[in-house]
């Protein structure tokens, strides 16, 4: 019998209703694994309702208690980490060190959340007029909503997890149909840890449950990571309801490589960012812009070598260095567009379509992919490709080289490799994207800093995580306080004045 992946509600597994489900697949044969549960309006609005009574309580509890129970759950879940690298990587595709790298990363996280009491202490001014005390308090803002896209089915979800729930927020957490198997079990260890039922509940679903989410009136901010198109939809359905939102969306990341560049770390960092994950991160680099002719050659030759020797196979061998993508679609979706590439006069260096694994000939595995000569008038450059496809686009100077990611129409990440500080301080001044590395493939900031791209790769005011992500999900109260200790007099009914 085909294994149910069911929602987790009030604490406790809820098989749904609706008769609808999503398939699972196993990405390393093709084969579906699983069904996903898709939730109903009805199961939806009845998760907010059991998170509304765990939120009470929830946000009782002093902050310090509140961060005990992430302290727990840090360690639960780091007991569980080969459990669940092997569960996240069946469902994704990715290698197992990346699996884990995917959960570290959340668990970081977990970790600043931890220190909530600290983050939520609020401001205040004695005497800031006659007997008149001002001070401020970061409150929670209810029941909020996740919504989290299939690539980092664990890292994402503890983003939220870890700032929504530590400043007293309930959560409902909308985690990718694709591969929704870690994030059920990811709160289930939560109410180990000692979380109240209800605080973090998990709906599977599709449009229809998110759109349910985004029209509620008990939901009060929604946070979302995934493609662009749908962060802008989220970003307008929020803003028509009333509510606080986060969506973050799509990228298409540069490598500048600078004539000064150690080529040994570049191509290394390029194997890794270009098509480790098999591409699949917001934060890998398919774009190399190596700057000047002799730095060009340099790099398209050695990344060609280097590339074509890239091991690609089931994603629980350890040998290898990328599995498959995640589904028969968006395998398809990178295949079209490394024809359009073709079509549009790129010049193909490594061609990963009709890469086959022996043995597991239906999986859903693309060899590395490389074009050179790809110019800002394709539109394979343009779009998101997300797969393990890099391509190289010359420039003749510093100044041709950074323009491309400043003018593009994503803004996440960006990376410059050079051994010229001057230069790379002023790019990183000047460059119109949000996250940069010198000399760091994958500049994702640690959970104390906080991320967020820039253009059409977030649409949001505050980021991810960091004091940004404690702002998210709390609201400031400012109270003005006055002990009379006598006859106020002409005071009583006017504007208090602080003179
Ligand atoms: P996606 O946009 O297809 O799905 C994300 C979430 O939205 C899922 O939970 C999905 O069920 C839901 N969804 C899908 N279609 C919807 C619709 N029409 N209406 C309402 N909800 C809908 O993204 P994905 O394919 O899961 O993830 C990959 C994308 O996420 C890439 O574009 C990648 O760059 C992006 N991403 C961005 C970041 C970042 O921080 N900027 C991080 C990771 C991934």
């Amino acid at each position: 019998m085909t294994r149910e992946v069911n929602h987790f509600i009030d604490g406790k597994s809820f098989t749904g209703t609706s008769g609808r489900f999503g398939d699972i697949h196993d990405p390393n044969t093709g084969e579906v694994q699983a069904k996903v549960q898709f939730a109903t309006p009805t199961e939806v609005a009845d998760a907010v309702e059991g998170a509304k009574k765990g939120q009470a309580i929830w946000a009782a509890m002093n902050p310090q208690r509140r961060a005990r129970v992430l302290m727990k759950y840090k360690m639960l879940v780091e007991a569980e980490m080969d459990e669940l690298a092997h569960l996240l990587s069946s469902e994704h595709g990715k290698v197992i060190a990346d699996a884990k790298g995917d959960l570290i990363r959340g668990l970081e996280v977990i970790e600043f959340a931890c220190g909530v009491p600290h983050l939520l202490k609020g401001e205040y001014t004695e005497s800031a007029g006659p007997g008149i005390d001002v001070y401020s308090m970061r409150q929670p803002l209810g029941v909020v909503a996740g919504i989290t896209p299939f690539n980092f089915p664990a890292m994402i979800p503890m983003w939220f997890m870890g700032m929504a729930l530590s400043t007293g927020n309930a959560m409902i957490m909308k985690p990718s149909e694709k591969d929704p198997s870690v994030p059920v079990r990811l709160a289930e260890l939560m109410l180990e840890a000692g979380l109240p039922e209800g605080v973090l509940q998990v709906v599977h679903g599709d449009k229809e449950a998110v759109d349910t989410l985004l029209q509620h009136d008990d939901i009060k901010a929604v946070s979302f990571v995934g493609s662009s198109n749908i962060a802008h939809y989220i970003a307008m359905e929020c803003s028509k309801h009333g509510k606080r939102f986060q969506a973050m969306g799509g990228a298409k990341n540069h490598g500048i490589i600078m004539p000064d560049a150690d080529m040994d770390q570049v191509v290394t960092d390029f194997l890794g960012a270009a098509y480790g994950s098999a591409g699949e991160r917001c934060m890998a680099l398919p774009v190399a812009v190596p700057v000047g002719k002799d730095t060009a050659d340099e790099f398209v030759g050695r990344i060609k070598e280097e590339a074509a020797k890239l091991r690609i196979g089931v994603s629980t061998d350890d040998t290898v260095h990328y599995g498959p993508v995640v589904s028969a679609a968006h395998k398809a979706s990178i295949e079209n567009y490394i024809q359009m590439a073709v079509d549009e006069g790129a010049d193909m260096l490594l061609d990963g379509r009709g890469f086959e694994l022996p043995g597991h000939e239906n999986g859903f595995f693309i060899g590395p992919t490389l074009f050179d000569n790809v110019t800002t008038s394709m539109k394979s450059y343009q779009e998101e490709i997300f797969g393990p496809v890099l391509q190289v686009v010359r420039a003749n100077d510093l100044e041709e080289a950074a323009a491309l990611p400043s003018n593009h129409q994503y803004g996440n990440g960006v990376a410059i490799f050079t051994r010229n500080g001057l230069a790379a301080r002023e790019f990183a001044s000047k460059v119109n994207v949000g996250m940069v590395g010198i000399n760091v493939p994958i500049p994702v900031p640690v959970a104390y800093h906080s991320f967020g791209g820039w253009k059409r790769s977030a649409f949001t005011d505050t980021n991810q995580y960091g004091t940004d992500g404690i702002r998210f999900f709390t609201k400031i109260k400012t109270v003005t306080q006055r002990w009379p200790t006598g006859d106020i007099g002409d005071q009583a009914f006017v504007i208090p004045t602080m003179g």
